[in-house]
């Protein structure tokens, strides 16, 4: 992703990446373009370059940024009404990480409003297309990012994952999609979903140009408590042997398309010399439902802040302080949101928090635990992102329930902490990307990229 020492020129790359995002303009990848802040700062960049002067490591790469992250330049909306418009004072902690190694930001992504949801259709400015089918979800909740990556507009883009809203929308559209151990990358600046299992990440072409930004991105930050010291040494770097595989998700239920991908990267890669070891691990079984009542419970306490008066949109029909608190946000969330918000504001109530709450909380840590063994027998794992490849659009938006159980197999990785990256694993017969993830033990982050590599050898 260097440009320094090629020729070309910030100011064509930005240009190129802009009009790319124009002609894809149907699909509904961006919320907005930064067109003029960004071709000014390609500009100071070319100069640089002219000058001889250093330049960083990501100096004149246009990227996209999903919605949700604060940066100074435009308004973030995480695509909502009750955020339009809301200016942001700051930079989060990974924009500015980015933008001190001259990356260029050329617009934001759409995603799922306050990223609820699996297909980018919770969106407030409408859905977003896949890549490869006009009349399929994109997936989500990051699915602009995934999109503008997929469709070679920008080299990467930022997203976030709470349940797999990054992984998913990677394989709907045939990327990588990296979801690091809790932790890695700081959250400062993000709007925050469920902060016990948002994480930082990005959507890339290869294992390669993640890694850099993992390094660049990284790293402790005392305005997000809950960051580690590095990415690096962690865990030291042993000879990759056993590659689990998981037996309890239900079979009969995964796409055989996607049967089949990872049925073929089980042959390769024992053909590479590794050990296939069949996991059982019956616990997982509970993670969607320990999922939806820990995430909304946190969900409902980071939105109540958005009140009508301190950000963006305030009902134009309140008569009084109460109804500003109620009628803006009762116009200003969309449905899914409400959804959550409610079903957190029951599962933390006082009758209902031990039976749900409080019991969720004590099957995530047996999820722990199950992760912790299962790690003690093999090195990563490899399995589905989720059941299906890219699915109709509208055929889900209906039916919160099938919509949720897009993420069966994602979000027992979230609410374990462990890192976890979506890679392509070819397409079906009528073109549609499938994917597969590999997991790996906390801290692995830097060897699982590494290890993910030799699976980009198997086309
Ligand atoms: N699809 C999941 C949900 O709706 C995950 C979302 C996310 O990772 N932000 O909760």
């Amino acid at each position: 992703m260097k440009i320094a020492d090629k020729n070309t020129s910030a100011v064509s790359l930005v240009k190129e990446a802009l009009e790319k995002a124009k002609k894809y303009e149907d699909k509904h990848i961006f919320v907005s373009l930064n067109e003029e802040n960004a071709l000014k700062k390609a500009e100071e960049i070319d100069k640089k370059i002219a000058k001889g002067e250093k330049v960083g490591r990501l100096a004149g790469v246009p990227y996209a940024l999903k919605d949700n992250f604060l940066s100074k330049e435009g308004n973030t909306t995480a695509s909502s009404l009750i955020l339009e418009p809301f200016h942001s004072p700051i930079d989060s902690t990974t924009v500015k990480k980015l933008e001190e190694e001259g990356a260029i930001m050329i617009g934001r992504t759409n995603m799922d409003s306050f990223a609820h949801g699996s297909s980018t259709e919770n969106s407030y400015f409408g859905p977003t297309k896949n890549a490869k089918d006009d009349e399929r979800v994109a997936g989500g909740s990051s699915g602009g990012s995934a999109v503008a990556v997929a469709l070679d507009i920008v080299p990467f883009a930022t997203g976030t994952d709470t349940g797999g809203s990054i992984r998913q929308p990677a394989s709907f559209n045939g990327v990588y999609g990296f979801k690091p151990t809790y932790g890695t990358i700081s959250r400062y600046g993000v709007v925050a979903m469920a902060s016990s299992t948002d994480c930082i990440g990005f959507f890339t072409k290869n294992t390669e140009d993640m890694n850099l930004l993992m390094e660049i991105c990284a790293g402790q930050d005392s305005n997000d408590m809950t960051t580690l010291p590095d990415y690096y040494n962690e865990t030291e770097e042993k000879e990759v042997k056993k590659i689990g595989i998981i037996k309890d998700f239900d079979n009969d239920k995964v796409d055989e398309n996607i049967r089949n991908a990872l049925a073929k990267k089980v042959e390769f890669l024992k053909q590479k010399g590794y050990e296939i070891v069949e996991l059982s691990m019956p616990t997982l079984k509970y993670a969607l439902a320990v999922y939806y009542i820990i995430v909304p419970a946190e969900v409902s306490s980071n939105l109540s802040r958005h009140d009508g008066i301190r950000y963006g949109y305030r009902s134009d029909n309140a008569k009084d302080l109460g109804e500003i608190f109620s009628k803006s946000r009762n116009e200003g969330f969309m449905s899914e949101n409400k959804r959550r918000i409610m079903i957190g504001n029951f599962v933390l109530s006082s009758g209902f928090y031990d039976a749900y709450y409080l019991k969720a909380q004590k099957a995530r840590t047996k999820i722990i635990e199950e992760y912790k063994n299962a790690f003690e027998k093999v090195d990563y794992i490899l399995t589905p992102v989720s059941p299906n490849p890219a699915f109709r659009l509208g055929e889900k938006v209906n039916d919160p329930v099938s919509m949720y159980l897009e993420d069966v197999m994602s979000v027992p990785i979230n609410l374990a902490g462990v890192p976890s990256l979506a890679v392509p694993a070819g397409t079906t017969e009528t073109g549609l990307p499938l994917g597969l993830q590999i997991v790996g033990p906390r801290r692995s982050d830097k060897n699982l990229l590494k290890f993910a590599k030799i699976l980009e050898e198997d086309k």
